[in-house]
């Protein structure tokens, strides 16, 4: 019954999000959850909303959360777009300010939500080569006219960071795009560019509770940048749903910005399990780039990516493997808690001696 599809619905290939396996007990490092569990105060905050709270609609505007989210970030509220979940901040980035008639740039490898948006949503663009260290090189952005620059930094896959300096400098050569930098990661270790959303009135910074924060199940994402584009995503926002938030989310959000402790001790642990991980990899003959995320990119001197995904997947243990020729040799490995980082260690360890 395709003949009902809309033509750009017949011709596109969705995203493939990483798989969220029903069985029981498996080790799962594919899709960047933080194996922390999300501070008790953000659990108790959305216990306590009420049946009564729960019949009525949210809060059109997210106000309290803006609020909170204003005052740790030093910007005003009017410089915030709340949503639900960052994917929904960035289709919404998509068809408010990415279209226009030049075309829109963003990395070879990258986030693989950004073709697929720019697909659906009619958008031209073009995939600029990381350079030959996997690195995004501004400058190569800054050559082309275009009409709209999207990138993650950290990006993913690779988990590399591109330098603030790096990105300030294109806001300034590209000052008639809007650049809009994905941070999904950026608590993990990178340098922030939401204070530069002042200077730069083309600039939106994107970001998530998903990672950091340990809310991927609750859906919440949020941008930063000049009012003028705020108010243009809220005008898309308002053609399709005005409540962006529900009142669980919105009660476990504020909570999350309640507990820095919390926050700063989980991220770390993160961050020391990581550099340790990499150390082992190191050893066991990976070459492994370097992270800036909650995850890792490796790849074997002699074993096949794709080869060890399948020893880990009959082990128990699943990570990510992207078919895609340039980086079909890495994998890309969220990290565990420091149990399941020792058990994917051994694993490999395992499947890296047979022969
Ligand atoms: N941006 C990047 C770069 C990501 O890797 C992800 C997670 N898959 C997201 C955005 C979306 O995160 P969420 O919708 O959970 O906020």
């Amino acid at each position: 019954m395709s003949q009902f599809w809309s033509p750009i619905v017949q011709t596109l290939t969705p995203y493939v999000p990483g798989e969220q396996p029903k069985l029981p007990g498996l080790i799962k490092l594919n899709t960047n959850e933080n194996p922390y569990p999300p501070s008790p105060a953000v659990t108790a905050a959305v216990h306590a909303v009420t049946a009564d709270a729960l019949r009525l609609y949210p809060d059109p505007d997210s106000s309290e959360l803006k609020q909170v989210l204003a005052r740790y970030h030093e910007v005003q509220p009017n410089e915030i777009f709340v949503g639900n979940g960052s994917d929904e901040v960035l289709a919404f980035a998509f068809m408010s300010l990415l279209k226009h008639a030049a075309p829109l740039l963003f990395p070879d490898i990258t986030y693989s939500f950004y073709p697929v948006y720019a697909r659906l949503f009619g958008i031209d663009y073009v995939e600029v080569p990381l350079n030959a260290a996997m690195e995004i090189d501004t400058a190569d952005y800054e050559k082309q006219s275009c009409g709209g620059i999207i990138f993650p930094n950290p990006n993913a896959p690779t988990g590399v960071l591109a330098p603030l300096a790096a990105i300030e400098a294109l806001l300034i050569k590209q000052p008639n795009a809007v650049v809009v930098v994905d941070e999904a990661y950026i608590d993990f270790g990178g340098e922030t560019a939401i204070p530069l959303i002042r200077k730069y009135p083309n600039l939106l910074v994107v970001r998530t509770f998903s990672k950091s924060r340990s809310l991927a199940g609750l859906r919440i994402g949020f941008a930063m940048g000049h009012p003028k584009l705020i108010e243009a995503l809220d005008r898309v926002k308002n053609s399709f749903n005005s409540y962006p938030m529900d009142r669980l989310a919105l009660a476990g959000a504020v909570a999350s910005y309640g507990d820095e402790e919390y926050f700063r001790k989980t991220n770390a642990a993160i961050v020391d399990s990581r550099e340790q991980m990499t150390a082992a990899l190191e050893k066991l003959g990976f070459s492994v780039l370097p992270s800036h995320a909650n995850f890792i990119f490796a790849r074997h001197a002699s074993y096949a990516a794709a080869q060890l995904a399948t020893g880990l997947r009959e082990r128990a243990i699943i990570v990510r493997h992207f078919n895609h020729p340039r980086i079909n040799q890495y994998l890309r490995i969220s990290i565990g808690n420091p149990d399941e980082c020792n058990m994917l260690i051994q694993t490999l360890t395992l499947l890296t001696s047979a022969h």
